[in-house]
């Protein structure tokens, strides 16, 4: 429902007052566009890709709260990090000077994207929720500790923090947030990130 809208200024203008938004200006990102959800034509427009997940991750609330943090996802977001910088990285990263987290810029245009997830591929802007969550929370508490993987599940690493939020999408959102499929492919991202825990 709400990625079939577009932003709307005052949502533009809180994720912008709220986090540096930095895309590479060597690279050359169409300028921002929306119509109903997507990029102007059908276009896959990757400014409105990375809104569209803010606006997510300001929409969600859970009934109980998350592991890593007393605050709503957006709240212990803007305290996690100052900003975004979307660039032609090999690899989304973390940080760049001040608490900034790297996107890879290619991600953005992934058609996936403009959907919540995709059944077929299992693709989606939950993928992008993750990956944002998974380098704010890089900025909070340092690097991986068992290669790129994390060594426990209870140090909530990026790794568990990214596991326990796909859990908490599936199980503990409001009834008309998600369909069972769209739980169910949460589940999926959950375990994908637990496996990336040595010793879950
Ligand atoms: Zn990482």
């Amino acid at each position: 429902m709400l990625l079939s809208t577009c932003p709307t200024e005052s949502e533009l203008n809180r994720f912008n007052t709220d986090f540096d938004i930095l895309f590479d200006s060597t690279i050359p990102f169409p300028p921002y566009g929306c119509q109903n959800g997507t990029g102007p034509d059908g276009e896959v427009n990757p400014k409105l890709t990375l809104y569209q997940g803010l606006r997510v991750i300001h929409a969600l609330h859970f009934n109980q709260p998350l592991p890593w943090t007393e605050l709503s996802l957006y709240e212990w977001l803007k305290g996690a990090i100052h900003g975004i910088v979307i660039t032609d990285a090999e690899f989304s990263h973390c940080c760049a000077a001040g608490k900034q987290i790297v996107l890879k810029g290619d991600l953005l245009y992934q058609p996936d994207y403009q959907i919540w997830v995709n059944p077929q591929s299992g693709g989606g802007l939950i993928g992008l929720i993750g990956l944002i969550v998974h380098e704010a929370r890089h900025a909070e508490i340092g690097g991986h500790t068992c290669g790129l993987d994390d060594a426990t599940l209870e140090e909530l690493g990026a790794w568990g923090t990214q596991s326990y939020l796909f859990l908490y999408l599936a199980e503990n959102t409001p009834l008309a947030f998600f369909n069972q499929e769209q739980r169910q492919m949460a589940i999926q991202h959950s375990d994908t990130a637990l496996a990336r825990i040595c010793n879950p």
